[in-house]
């Protein structure tokens, strides 16, 4: 395919966008400020979202250029940036945050360690007897926000801070029911809390204790914001298989009793998720599902192993998925849901920024694409603003904010009628708020 005559070597179900970023950054942010447009051969104006024949040929030329004066442009073929400028402040910024925040959401990937309250963490270390780099909760806070990751190894490091005041039955369950205040404050109605038992034991405290403190907290959080909520349990990759295996046990121990999956977290370079088979066999054949952060640090292998070593129901994160047509044919044909964490992507550099995500072309592909914050406090994120961040960077429209936010309620770990009631609730408010 070619842009302006040069060739550019891009997978071929590559839409539009895809072409225009792959050769330049900077041009995608030329056409969205209005500056450039996109025509083919004959000078017609191409949409973003548009796909791509083999061996076609878009050329960019400057707004009020002569191969695409405005006066000639029909409203169904402006480019989807255009039309937004045409159409003036129908939805600004501000009113999307405003819808989006309004409407019923889940938040499917969000690590319980990821997620604390800066204050939260400085007043725990203080009854608790843990130093901290700080004291002073802003300072803290600004300090855990990840802004200069090299990769996800880095990122990963500031847990050690939260998990050094998250050892204690109290700490934990005050962590949780802080984590529900705030996603309620937000509308999320159902969220999926994901942690690793494992490394809340350093001081000694039970397994068995690790599922339950977190459990009160949710409890308490549901009587009084609402918002319903289950746990996922992580093992993790650069440990060893017998953890992992202690920790499927842990979640079939606590199946039906508050805890609706398993996870592998942690370093994904050099760390295969097929050493971990036995515990997915152990869970899997106790009928737990299984989700695995996959594609994130490592290519569309780790997610090959996810799904057919692992058997996965879900995947965290899938960022590299497009590398692989076929797997992303097969993942789309059975319907398996991405959990997407935008922002966290960013930071560990699993992207190079919000405008290449490849969110846009799975949604665009029609597979199950979900938005979740994975860490509130590291990603200094919402589950809002990850869907503000899709609007401004990735040109979804309400409409399909609506969409993806469905998608995050299909996909819930929940047993199928209990599903289909909370979509019966939830969904015609979302619409209704993308009108
Ligand atoms: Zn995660």
């Amino acid at each position: 395919m070619y842009v302006d005559d040069e060739p550019v070597d891009i997978w071929p179900w590559a839409l539009v966008r895809d072409l225009v970023t792959w050769r330049s950054e900077d041009d995608l942010k030329r056409i969205r400020r209005g500056e450039l447009h996109v025509v083919d051969a004959a000078g017609r104006p191409v949409e973003l979202g548009g796909h791509l024949e083999a061996g076609a040929r878009l050329y960019l030329r400057a707004a009020g250029g002569k191969t695409a004066e405005p006066d000639q442009t029909a409203e169904r073929d402006e480019p989807e940036t255009a039309r937004r400028q045409r159409v003036g402040t129908k939805h600004t910024e501000d009113r999307v945050r405003e819808r989006v925040r309004a409407m019923p959401k889940t938040d499917l990937h969000v690590h319980l360690d990821g997620s604390l309250r800066p204050a939260t963490i400085v007043e725990l270390a203080e009854s608790h007897g843990v130093s901290l780099p700080t004291d002073d909760p802003e300072a803290l806070g600004d300090y855990l926000h990840v802004r200069d990751a090299q990769n996800l190894e880095d990122y990963l490091g500031r847990f050690a801070i939260t998990l050094s005041v998250m050892q204690h039955s109290d700490a934990i369950e005050r962590i949780a029911y802080e984590l529900c205040e705030d996603a309620a404050a937000e509308n999320v109605r159902y969220m999926e809390i994901r942690y690793s038992p494992i490394l809340l034991t350093s001081e000694g405290l039970p397994l068995p204790e690790t599922v339950e403190a977190p459990l009160r907290g949710m409890r308490r959080a549901r009587e009084e914001f609402g918002i319903e909520s289950s746990l996922i349990i992580c093992g993790i990759r650069n440990m060893d298989a017998d953890v992992s295996r202690d920790l499927a046990d842990l979640t079939i121990a606590y199946k039906n009793r508050g805890v609706v999956g398993f996870d592998l977290a942690g370093a994904e370079y050099n760390y295969p998720a097929k050493k971990h088979k036995n515990a997915f066999y152990m869970v899997r054949n106790a009928n737990v599902n299984a989700t695995i952060h996959a594609g994130e640090a490592y290519g569309p292998e780790s997610i090959h192993q996810a799904l057919h070593y692992c058997g996965a129901h879900r995947i965290g994160h899938g960022t590299r998925l497009y590398e692989d047509s076929d797997l992303m044919q097969y993942i789309n044909d059975h319907r398996i849901p991405l959990e997407i964490c935008l922002t966290s992507n960013v930071q560990t550099r699993a992207v190079d920024s919000f405008a290449t995500h490849p969110v846009r072309l799975y949604f665009d592909r029609g597979l199950v694409v979900s938005l979740n914050t994975d860490n509130r406090l590291m990603s200094g994120t919402t589950v809002t603003e990850e869907h503000v961040r899709a609007w401004k960077h990735l040109d979804f429209t309400l409409d399909e904010i609506a969409e993806l936010v469905l998608h995050g309620f299909r996909s819930a770990f929940l047993h199928h009628a209990e599903k289909q009631a909370l979509l019966e609730e939830v969904e015609p408010t979302i619409r209704e708020l993308a009108a």
